[in-house]
Formats: structure tokens, sequence, C-alpha cells
């Protein structure tokens, strides 16, 4: 059976990320840049008053200064300012010519028959002003290609004029739960049924990685309701299926999969959960769809999804493939483990050191819930005393 690293290889192997297009600024928002961005401008683009206050010269030894105008953002300076005056500006105003810093109007006094008293002598050259070019100057990078674009990214892109950029389109993914015994949220579950829980989890996941969810309703264990709900998946970029593929008389996605064309790349991973999971894909020209079957328990999907899915549409999105991220954390309690495959077992972390749930296996996402990572404990019958380490995935 396939470790772990093995399966992450194959698939790193399988996938070609999408060919990036121009996107306007509302279409952004979790996608990955294609390109580097290159600014066309200084920012900020001129010298600007930090502060409301009044614009003076620090090297005028005037006691009082006469107000010659008031500049608000968005407007330009008429006059200049000349020892034994001033120009009163506003937060965004550009610093007027002939001064080199601003003073709060807290600090100012403003005489009776308003002139200001000069605090030159206290105030240091460039107090209160943005420098134009402070940011960033123009030609310089300010986002890298491969970054994935959050609203802060947006605003960079709006205040530097760039109204498109390249990036890689959101990869549509089919979701497809299959199962005789699946019931939607909203219906009664008669004898022997359960509620679909896998489907709703999955679209949540999609849209929250930034993936377009492709919801292809519940399929059954029927071979012809298979054939056609998986024919419609494959339009996809990927096709997730969830269920019906362990060793039960009833798990035909393979089945069903080989016969719609789609080559299997492996099937089973030596991991608890998720062993049953398989991986093919189906080429049609230039255009390749990455099919998962993931295996139906929740807890399995999601320890299945989040380890091979998700590095997967990164890559898809133009990112390196890159397994879940890990770290090295004591156990808060001790743990005792049996079995010849490796273990995700739900933790939560406690300070430093994390605590091991008491969990009922796969089919216990209530347990899941209160995890905020996964410990991979390694195979084998032992016991981990409190205090030892072990590597954790964070959720
Ligand atoms: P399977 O992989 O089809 O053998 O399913 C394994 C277990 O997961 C069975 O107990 C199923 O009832 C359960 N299961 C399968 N699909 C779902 C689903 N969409 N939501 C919740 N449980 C499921
Ligand atoms: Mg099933």
């Amino acid at each position: 059976m396939l470790t772990v690293a093995e399966a992450h290889e194959i698939i790193a192997g399988c996938v070609r990320p999408l060919s990036p297009s121009r996107l306007r600024l509302s279409e952004l928002l979790g996608l990955h840049l294609a390109e580097d961005v290159v600014s066309r401008i200084d920012s900020p683009p001129f010298d600007k008053s930090q502060v409301d206050g009044y614009a003076i010269s620090t090297s005028d030894s005037s006691e009082f200064l006469c107000e010659l105008e008031l500049v608000t953002a968005g407007n330009l300076p008429r006059e200049i300012v000349r020892p034994g005056t001033t120009i009163r500006v506003m937060t965004g105003a550009p610093l007027p010519e002939g001064a080199d810093a601003v003073v709060k109007w807290e600090d100012c006094e403003v005489r009776d028959d308003g002139l200001i008293r000069n605090q030159a002598r206290q105030v240091k050259t460039g107090s209160c002003v943005l420098r134009r070019g402070t940011a960033f100057r123009q030609g310089q990078v300010v986002l890298p290609a491969g970054k994935r674009i959050g609203p802060l990214d947006v605003a960079l892109l709006a205040e530097i004029g760039q109204g498109e950029v390249a990036a890689h389109r959101r990869p549509r993914v089919g979701v497809l739960p299959t199962g005789d015994e699946l019931v939607a949220a909203h219906e009664e579950a008669g004898p022997g049924q359960i509620r679909n829980s896998n489907g709703p989890m999955l679209l949540a996941a999609l849209a929250e990685a930034g993936a377009a969810p492709v919801d292809l309703g519940v399929g059954r264990d029927d071979p012809a309701d298979l054939r056609q709900k998986i024919a419609l998946g494959l339009e996809c970029d990927v096709l997730l299926v969830s269920g019906g593929v362990s060793a039960g008389v009833k798990d035909l996605v393979p089945g069903v999969l080989a016969e719609l064309g789609v080559e299997e790349k492996f099937h089973q991973v030596r991991i608890k959960p998720g062993k049953p999971l398989w991986f093919g894909v189906r080429d049609e020209g230039q255009r390749r769809v990455l099919v998962f079957g993931l295996p139906g328990n929740p807890v399995s999907t999601l320890v299945s999804y989040r380890s091979f899915v998700l590095p997967a549409l990164r890559a898809l999105a133009g990112a390196q493939f890159s397994p879940p991220v890990t770290d090295r954390r004591p156990l808060s309690t001790p743990f005792e483990h049996r079995g010849g495959r490796p273990t995700y077992h739900p933790c939560r972390r406690n300070g430093d050191t994390v605590e091991p749930l008491a969990w009922k296996g796969s089919a216990d996402l209530a347990t899941l819930t209160r995890a905020d990572c996964l410990a991979a404990m390694p195979p084998g019958d032992y016991r981990l005393e409190a205090g030892a380490e072990v590597e954790v995935i964070y959720l």
C-alpha cells in the first residue's frame, strides 16, 4: 500500500496549473496571481500631510505666522510658504511648496488676531509629512506571482491603478456524495438512513479554498445513476466523489470511473482514517480532470480532502504542490496507539501542548468540531507519555 508521501508525489505529478486569464478586481478574491505586479506609480504619489494642521518651514525663525490659505485633500496649494507665513492643510493634502513639516492643529496656538505662533524650533523637518515614494517606488514588484489574493491585495491593485491582472481562474470542482442510505439535511431519516453530511462539508470547504464548487446532487449505489452523475462531474476541473470506494458489494465508484475513461493512479493509502482513497485522471485533448474518490465516513472525507485534495487545488492555481504544513508539539496527556497504519488523531491545543481527544473513529464528526489540529501518530502498538512530542497538522 502507498505511503502518504508516495501518494502526494503521484498527485503532484498529475496536476497541470489552470491557464491564467486577465480578471477585474471584483473577480480576484481568493485566486492566485499569475504574474508579478509591478507598480506604475510612486506611493504616495506626492508629498502629503499626515495630519490636520499647519504647513511650515523649519528654517523660519519668525515668532508669528500668517495663514495664507486652507488646502483640503484633493486640492492643490496656490500659495508658497515663505518666512512669516503658513498654509493650513487637512490630512491627505499635498505639502505646499516652501514647507518641510506640518504641525498638528492641536499643538498650535492661534491668537485672537488669527496669527499662529511658530513652533519651528521644536519641529523636525519632515514631521507629519509622508514623502512621495516612501511606501514603494514606480517599477517595484508590489505583489509576487503565486500570491493568493486577499482584500488588501485588491486594495493595493486599486491604489496603483491596476484594474485588471492575470490570475489563475477558480477551479470548478464537482461534488458527488454517493450512497443509498443518504437523505438531505432537511429530510427525515427513515430506518437505516443517515443524512448526507459530506456533500455540504465539501461544498463549504471548497468555497473556503477559493474554488468554484459544483453540487452534483447525491449518487445512488446504482451503476446507471452513478454513470450519469459522474459523467456530468467529469466536465469540471476536479471531481470529488465521496463513498463507494471501499471493498463492499455496493462500492461501485472505481468500476464506473474506469468505464468512463478515468485512469486509476492509485487506490488505498496507508493512513487512518482514509485508507480507501482513490485517485485518477481523465484526459480529453488538452483538458485534464483530476478525480478523487474519498472514503465515505465524514472524518475520513475531511482528512483526505485536507491531506490530498487541498494541496492539489493550490497546485492547480499555480502554487507549488505542498503537503499540509506540520509542527511538533508535546502531548498534554498520555496516548495509546494500536494498528499498522499511521493515524491522524483529533487533538486540541492547550498552551504549547496538544491534548488527544476521546475520539470514536471515522464517523465521529462531533469530536472533530472540537479539535483544532490532528496529531500524526506513527504506526505500531505503543503508549506515548505526556510530554512526548508528536507531529501535528493544524485544522
Ligand atoms: P462508504 O465509503 O460508502 O462505504 O461509506 C462509509 C461510511 O460512511 C458509511 O457508514 C456511510 O453511511 C457513511 N457515509 C457515506 N457517505 C456519507 C455522506 N455523504 N455523509 C455522511 N456519511 C456518509
Ligand atoms: Mg457507500
